[in-house]
């Protein structure tokens, strides 16, 4: 029996939470955002700490040497702050190149999606990626664009952009009053305000009410040449633009776009306000049981990621939950569904940037770190008491393959041993050939390539040799009877981990020309 007080408490941290993550290309200003939004919530020390990961001066474990090196970051954490009455999740993506299947897996933790585009470059390839990860999920998409302190692009033309290249309506919620050296505020279509920028570094922010775009008050701070402009675009807008409709931002289909600066802290805080506003609380998850409400008494969540050796001292791992029903409590005993057996829940953490606390308790919508001895899988439930299993997360078909061979054939069980956990914490995928069974393997990004090489050998022991294979595409088939030999041009027939038949194309012409030569079989982007 569940006592009102619970209900009430659990109704009261679901409604305040907002657990989204930032998507974007590199170099957009994911960092810088993410820094001035923890600004907002009072986390200074945990700023410092965002931008330390890129500056890396702590070292959080050896295999990250490689982050290190490269001063990227490879694995997503997620950050916390309080702001205005909301509990704000923010789930870190690798915002690199070389980012791979976690970064597509974190966003099936989030409830909606920031997508930061550059001024200047527009959506970029990383974007649509991600976009198109949480388009499928259907998930609010919320759009800031950024860098209007410099020379860009048109928002017009950039809107456009969005429409052809994501597939998406937007509708921009504030508009710039020049850009670039001739920047001197935005326009907020919601609440009839202006934000004005003053000083050459734009620091003073002056906010004024205002009678609607044409009032006299734009004129006077922004002459009459911009401020024409102004009334021209926002006419426009008016009559041909798409109006705000939160049912159907709710549903995916039109974004919210808001404009602004982020290093200049130049309508960051418009949009936060604005975002937290509109975007959603945590909402109920489909599984086994049907749609699990966030309130629900009892406490649930599933393993959307599994990262080792966060802390050198211990060789341990960390999965990530997310938590889809109830309380929890530290210490509290939950079902792991998949092995069948009751757990407890004592080590728990969270991740403020690179700092591990320990959390005591947490609610729907909230990301904990489970200390791992080996037990779990990603896409693992847990619940209490009645059996949830969320649906399963997908799997990405990868997109760079290589042949993976052991130097030292005396090594090959720990080689063995290595493959099985770094594909169980969903790293690496494995396929092996059907007719000379080769062992291959396929990534979303080139860097996961790399630590596969270093874990395998600081964690096992093994020296492999990597050789890139030409293929780019998988695609898993499903078709009555399956022909080797139908696969040798441009192509191959592998086999997954489970044995299903998997198809490696090395360009998309071969893909098709095999789809059309094989009416009756599936292709499927996707393992079934
Ligand atoms: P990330 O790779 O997406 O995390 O990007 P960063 O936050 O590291 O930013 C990339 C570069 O863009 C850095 O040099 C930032 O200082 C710069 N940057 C970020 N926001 C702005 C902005 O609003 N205006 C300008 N001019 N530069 C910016």
């Amino acid at each position: 029996m569940m006592s009102k007080a619970l209900d009430s408490i659990l109704q009261q941290e679901v409604d305040k939470r907002r657990t989204f993550a930032i998507i974007s290309h590199p170099d957009a200003g994911k960092t810088t955002l993410t820094e001035k939004l923890l600004l907002f919530g009072g986390a200074i020390r945990l700023a410092g700490s965002v931008k330390a990961r890129k500056a890396s001066k702590h070292a959080t474990s050896d295999w990250m040497e490689i982050e290190k090196q490269r001063g990227i970051s490879v694995t997503s954490s997620v950050m916390q702050f309080d702001y205005k009455g909301h509990r704000v999740n923010i789930l870190d993506t690798p915002g690199h190149q070389d980012f791979s299947e976690d970064t597509y897996r974190t966003l099936t933790a989030a409830d909606s999606a920031v997508m930061l585009i550059d001024v200047a470059k527009g959506v970029e390839a990383q974007t649509v990626k991600l976009f198109q990860v949480c388009a499928k999920r259907g998930i609010p998409i919320f759009t800031f664009i950024n860098k209007l302190d410099r020379e860009g692009r048109s928002p017009f033309e950039l809107m456009e952009e969005i429409e052809a290249v994501l597939g998406i309506r937007s509708v921009p919620m504030n508009w710039p009053i020049g850009m670039g050296r001739e920047l001197c505020g935005v326009y907020d279509r919601m609440h009839n305000r202006v934000e004005l920028f003053q000083g050459d570094d734009h620091s003073n922010i002056e906010v004024k009410e205002v009678d609607g775009y044409a009032d006299q008050v734009i004129r006077d701070m922004a002459g009459d040449y911009l401020h024409d402009q102004l009334c021209q675009d926002l006419e426009l807008l008016d009559v041909a633009g798409d109006p705000f409709d939160l049912e159907k931002v709710k549903r995916g289909e039109l974004t919210p776009v808001f404009f602004g600066s982020a290093v200049n802290n130049f309508g960051v805080q418009t949009f936060l306000d604005n975002f937290l506003d509109l975007a959603p609380k945590p909402e109920p998850r489909p599984s086994s049981k049907g749609l699990i409400e966030p309130t629900n008494e009892k406490f649930s969540g599933y393993v959307f990621k599994i990262q080792a050796n966060m802390n050198p001292a211990h060789r341990d791992r960390i999965a990530f939950l997310r938590i889809c029903s109830g309380k929890f409590e530290r210490g509290m005993s939950v079902k792991h569904i998949r092995a069948g057996k009751d757990i407890k829940l004592s080590q728990p953490q969270q991740f403020l940037a690179q700092d591990r606390d320990i959390v005591t308790e947490a609610f729907p919508g909230d990301i904990i770190g489970l200390f791992d001895p080996g037990i779990f899988r990603i896409g693992d439930s847990l619940s209490q008491g009645t059996e949830i299993v969320f649906d399963e997360l997908p799997t990405f078909s990868p997109e760079i393959f290589a042949k993976v061979t052991v130097k030292n054939a005396l090594k090959h069980k720990q080689y063995q041993k290595g493959i099985d956990q770094l594909t169980e914490e969903g790293t690496i995928q494995v396929f092996n050939t059907v007719s000379f069974d080769d062992t291959i393997l396929g990534v979303v990004g080139q860097l996961q390539f790399e630590v596969f090489e270093y874990r395998m050998k600081g964690e096992y022991g093994v020296d492999v040799q990597l050789q890139r294979v030409p293929y780019q595409f998988a695609r898993w088939i499903i078709d009555e009877k399956i022909d080797a030999s139908k696969f040798r041009i441009n192509s191959t027939l592998v086999k997954d981990k489970k044995g299903n038949y998997v198809v490696l194309f090395e360009n998309e012409y071969a893909m098709r020309t095999a789809m059309e030569k094989n009416p009756t079989a599936k292709f499927l982007e996707m393992a079934p």
